[in-house]
């Protein structure tokens, strides 16, 4: 397959998507009508994420509807419904205020994707603080640092967390006056420590949500760290606007859907649509505490039911890994509707979703600073397999005329100029105003204020359009391999090479050369029953050079089973890249364990 074609693939069919006509709902929509989906605090004292996504439901009837299916490690399940996770939620908001914790000041949850973290993210919103929830993964050194620099008054965490990573950094941190041990352990009580459950059971279940303004701070999240150290992106309680219509709209969540996004809520996604946006629909959140297991996983999308599933490009490549046939094994009847984001989403994955699942994947687009998706593959239109698919309504998605340093190339008098052709490669732009648009990197003014000129924010990825109007990510802007005067994406070469059988993933980069500037490097994992051979280290330059010719093919190419990761599952090319050149690693904190 030319991953340049646009292959058009059928629709899922079923349910009627939320989105059928995509011009006409572009037209017609306004932030402040989809605010008006919405039921804003009681007595029109504001808005507040935790209402929309928990109580409004009880007030309406729904509060019997499971809200979270918390699936243990052993497979055993815990539902909460709505009702139980107002109760909960209340109680937790209320031992917030018990202990003197002022609005606006940060709660961090440290923990395992087990209900506790839910209680607290969300009883921290209706109390008026604001929620970081941390990836549980973190080793000592990077759970100090974000907690250092959010400022964090309390943490909520577990008793295995606590001792391991915890305790030895209580005294670095003498802001953090308060910690919660879920699972504290019974004798030699800590004096410094709050048990979570006592506190949440000493709680006011009718606890008054705070009345928290739109701009009022809600949560902290930090980005992935792929391009270097992790950034604080700052959003408030109006994000759930976005997270409601983006959730209808580019996830097409219904009532009734059983929905499971993979991702942990320590990454923003795992947030934004592994809490908000599904329950602001009041759909049932499938939660799974254990790690990725291909069987594990087919197991949980059969006997749950799963109608909705949103995950991310490294599993896709995970499961395709195991073959079509666990796949096929198992009983993906009920699900509707697959989407992906995180990294480009090989155009090779999506048509083998297609035949391995009879579910295209769904790819989307957005980042940590856009606090919700913003160019989207919907469920009534066809997807062209490759590409992010189109700004969602509401959203104004440019591309910019780029410098050298593949950046949007901004004049002397600030402003920049739009590329209105198709097909020309530029900096991604969005037209600041969404609701969801993070409102600052925490201490860190400057940077924030870096990413805006001409009246857009950039954000650092190249793409570009296609004559009807469809985005193409080409890379980040730092990823961008400058060779021989031409600009080459690395997503376009991992894309070709993993179209070849022995390929399972691929890393590319540009390794500076005296003649070229940079050439194409590009580090691959090969799948089982591959050998790394001389031989087949030809074929494959060879493969690539058929399909994107001498220029933009790698010139070298190393095996690598184990290609370095974030932990939140993407590539870092930039560790490659420094690794291959001795440079200094840099910052290392979200990288992966065994990578
Ligand atoms: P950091 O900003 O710390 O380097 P990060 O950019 O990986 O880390 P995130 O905010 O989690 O942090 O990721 C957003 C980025 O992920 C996007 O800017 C883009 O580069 C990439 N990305 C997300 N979705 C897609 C997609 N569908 N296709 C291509 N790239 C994507
Ligand atoms: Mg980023």
């Amino acid at each position: 397959m030319d991953w340049r074609t646009i292959e058009k693939l059928p629709v899922a069919g079923g349910t009627v998507p939320n989105l059928v006509d995509y011009e006409e709902t572009c037209r017609t929509f306004s932030w402040e009508g989809a605010g008006a989906l919405l039921d804003g605090l009681p007595g029109g004292s504001g808005l507040n994420i935790a209402h929309e996504a928990v109580d409004r439901h009880v007030a309406h009837g729904r509060g019997d509807r499971v809200a979270l299916r918390c699936l243990d490690r052993a497979g055993n399940s815990t539902d909460l419904t709505y009702r139980d996770l107002q109760e909960q939620t209340n109680r937790f908001a209320d031992a917030l205020r018990t202990m003197g914790v002022a609005r606006g000041e940060r709660v961090f949850v440290l923990a395992g994707r087990i209900p506790e973290l839910y209680i607290a993210v969300l009883g921290t919103l209706k109390a008026g603080c604001v929620a970081s929830p941390l990836f549980s993964a973190f080793g000592p050194e990077p759970i100090r640092q974000r907690l250092s620099l959010g400022d964090a008054r309390v943490l909520v965490t577990t008793e295995a967390l606590y001792v391991k990573k915890v305790a030895k950094l209580r005294d670095s941190l003498p802001g953090m006056e308060q910690v919660l041990v879920i699972g504290q352990g019974g004798d030699g009580r800590r004096s410094d420590t709050v048990d979570f459950h006592e506190a949440l059971g000493a709680g006011d279940p009718s606890f008054a949500i705070a009345p928290t303004d739109p701009e009022d701070m809600a949560l902290l999240h930090f980005t992935s760290g792929t391009t270097g150290t992790p950034k604080g992106a700052i959003h408030v309680h109006q994000a759930v606007v976005s997270h409601h219509v983006t959730g209808a709209y580019a996830l097409d969540l219904h009532p009734e859907d059983v929905f499971w996004c993979t991702a942990d809520p320590g990454w923003v996604t795992g947030t934004s649509y592994g809490i908000i946006s599904p329950l602001t629909h009041g759909v049932t959140c499938i939660i799974d505490e254990g790690e990725f297991d291909a069987e594990r996983w087919y197991r949980i999308l059969a006997e749950q039911q799963v109608t909705v599933w949103y995950t991310a490009p490294t599993a896709v490549r995970m499961l395709m890994r195991a073959g079509t046939e666990p796949a096929r094994d198992a009983d993906l009847s009920a699900l509707r509707f697959v989407a992906s984001v995180g990294e480009p989403l090989n155009p090779e994955a999506v048509v083998w979703g297609q035949e391995a699942w009879g579910r295209p994947i769904h790819d989307n687009w957005w980042q940590t600073e856009t606090g919700g998706i913003m160019i989207a593959n919907y469920a009534a239109m066809d997807i062209r397999p490759g590409s992010m698919g189109r700004p969602m309504p509401g959203v104004e998605v440019a591309i910019l005329l780029q410098g050298d340093d593949g950046r949007a190339k901004v004049a002397d008098d600030g402003t920049v100029e739009v590329i209105e052709k198709p097909n020309v490669e530029g900096e991604l732009a969005i037209r600041p105003g969404w609701p969801s648009m993070f409102r600052g990197y925490l201490h860190d003014e400057a940077r924030y204020e870096a990413c805006f000129a001409g009246g857009w924010y950039l954000s650092g990825d190249v793409a570009r359009f296609d004559e009807d109007g469809w985005f193409w990510f080409v890379g980040r802007a730092d990823d961008v391999i400058k060779s021989a005067g031409h600009l080459i994406g690395p997503f376009e070469v991992e894309s070709t090479l993993m179209e070849h059988p022995a390929v399972v993933e691929a890393g590319v980069i540009g390794k500076p050369d005296p003649v070229a500037g940079s050439i194409v490097k590009a580090f691959v994992s090969l799948r089982e029953g591959f050998e790394p051979t001389d031989d087949l280290r030809l074929e494959l330059i060879g493969f690539a050079r058929t399909r994107l010719g001498p220029a933009v093919a790698p010139r070298e190419l190393d095996f690598d089973q184990h290609l370095p990761k974030t932990k939140s599952g993407k590539i870092m090319r930039r560790l490659l890249k420094a690794r291959e050149l001795g440079l200094p690693e840099g910052d290392l904190s979200t990288l992966e364990r065994d990578a």
